[in-house]
């Protein structure tokens, strides 16, 4: 029988990606998504969706009833590393109370794998770049505060309950899927590459959040990766939790780094126009580097990225096209 695996955030940008490629591996897919961030578009035809919050442990528990789970992945989550700053308690009910809700239903039902949606925003402030996973943890934004505060309880859980994770640290998702059906949807947009593309269709300026950084050019840069690596990551980490191995933090990027106004230009190139930019004032919880070290995910996962910035843009572009249409 294939696996029937669940999937917290199905219905958001990376989750639906996850979705995607394990319906084309042939797994059996439940995805759980109260749709607050998560869209009705991007739910997979082919998976079994239940709209739930993740707090509704009831809920929870009964559908862990209904299905024999295999392995959870769990993206359910506040994403927005700005928005953070100012809704801290709502970050921390949603991404932290939340996940504790899901592993209690969890060991309750028996299932003891689970991969976690974690980010490079637990790194904070980088000592050294690039970023290996003994790097030490000290966000410095909400956000980052609530991934690495999940990565404990993950911790906690393996050793009273012999629960095994896998938290995949994810760099700065970008693209969309081969066939540009799922991709990324925020409303509002606050992500780089999808503000860019559409704020330049309607001729209109993109905001430079600080050109004052200690970087080439003064503005921020990132590790982007594609989110159908990403995605094939998550396959791979199914198969390795289905091993016996242990639990693990894994970085998710591809060793190169993109300033803000490398990006511009990328876009300004793939759109084939010029891309207006202004300069504003720093945004909170912004370091001004991360660029990950991947030899972790190549030893243990055997996964390696295989699409590049030009991939990502592209991408992206023919989604956000389609989205317009
Ligand atoms: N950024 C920007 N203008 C925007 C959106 C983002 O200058 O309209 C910068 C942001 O400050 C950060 C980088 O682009 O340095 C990537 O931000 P994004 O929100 O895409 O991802 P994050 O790094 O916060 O996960």
């Amino acid at each position: 029988m294939n696996k029937e695996i669940l999937i917290t955030g199905g219905a958001g940008y990376i989750g639906a990606n996850i979705v995607d490629l394990l319906i084309k591996k042939k797994y059996k897919v439940v995805v759980i998504d109260n749709l607050s961030t998560g869209n009705k578009s991007l739910i997979h035809p082919d998976a079994i969706f239940y709209n739930v919050d993740i707090s509704d442990k009831a809920k929870l528990e009964e559908i862990f009833r209904m299905h024999i789970i295999d392995t959870v992945i769990h993206l359910a989550a506040l994403s927005s590393v700005g928005e953070s700053a100012k809704k801290p308690k709502k970050y921390f009910k949603n991404n932290v109370k939340g996940g504790l809700n899901l592993l209690e239903a969890m060991v309750e039902n028996e299932c003891k794998k689970i991969i976690f949606s974690s980010s490079a925003a637990v790194y904070g402030n980088p000592q050294y770049v690039p970023i290996n996973e003994d790097h030490p943890i000290n966000p410095i934004s909400i956000y980052g505060e609530t991934k690495a505060t999940f990565e404990e309880k993950l911790k906690l859980f393996d050793k009273q309950h012999d629960l095994k994770f896998l938290s995949l640290r994810y760099f700065n998702a970008g693209g969309s899927s081969d066939d540009n059906r799922f991709g990324e949807i925020h409303i509002p947009e606050t992500h780089l590459i999808p503000s860019i593309l559409k704020l330049a269709a309607k001729n209109r300026e993109i905001s430079i959040f600080g050109d004052d950084y200690d970087t080439k050019d003064g503005t921020c840069i990132r590790d982007y990766i594609h989110v159908v690596d990403i995605a094939e990551a998550h396959i791979l980490g199914i198969e390795y939790l289905g091993n016996n191995a242990q639990s693990e933090m894994i970085n998710l990027g591809t060793e190169k780094g993109y300033s803000v106004k490398e990006i511009i230009n990328l876009c300004s190139k793939t759109l084939e126009k010029s891309v207006k930019s202004k300069i504003e004032p720093r945004r909170k919880g912004d370091p001004p580097i991360l660029i990950a070290s991947c030899g972790k995910a190549k030893k243990l996962l055997n996964w390696e990225h295989k699409k590049t910035i030009h991939h990502i843009i592209e991408s992206a572009w023919k989604f956000e096209q389609k989205l317009s249409i």
